[in-house]
């Protein structure tokens, strides 16, 4: 298999060893003005793995940032994309309710609200945490344009779950 921009051999991501160096640095810039955490001359610290590799990228932007790297610099974490998503769902798994399986787990909330209303029973809003709260948001939004995420999301769960107890 050749590397999808040329005919030299794929070395990561569909990519030759040059065009995956400029897909990666590209990648770095948009993520990085897509955080919008970074200004000229700052000062900043490493946290995390491959703070070398953190640190070649800063320093290799063309329009350098000209930043300082400083121990007292506001600090920058350098976890990568599967460690964000399994630390999430990690902490999400340690609470140990989630393992077992609820009899109202097949509704959603407002689901729920309205049986209530409609059969006059007392209805009770569901309490989360700070993170809950900000979770649910994200979700809630996302859910507008992609249809039933909860749906899929709890799904992978699921399969995940199972996956934790053969284990
Ligand atoms: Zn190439």
């Amino acid at each position: 298999m050749n590397c999808i921009k040329c005919p030299k051999k794929i070395y990561c991501s569909k990519l030759c060893k040059e065009h995956f160096a400029k897909y990666f640095l590209r990648k770095f810039k948009r993520h990085l003005s897509n955080l919008k955490i970074l200004k000229r001359k700052d000062k900043v610290k490493l946290k995390g793995k491959n703070k070398k590799t953190a640190k070649h990228l800063l320093l290799s932007l063309e329009n350098s940032l000209s930043i300082e790297f400083d121990i007292k610099g506001k600090e920058l974490l350098t976890y990568s994309m599967d460690y964000k998503v399994i630390s999430m769902l990690e902490s999400m798994m340690s609470e140990i309710k989630i393992f077992q399986p609820s009899i109202l787990e097949c509704y959603r909330i407002n689901e729920i609200e309205k049986f209530c209303k409609l059969k006059k029973i007392g209805f009770e809003e569901e309490k989360y945490s700070k993170l809950g709260k900000e979770l649910k948001k994200g979700i809630d939004k996302l859910e507008k344009r992609k249809h039933n995420i909860f749906f899929s999301s709890k799904k992978m769960l699921d399969k995940l779950l199972e996956q934790h107890k053969k284990l």
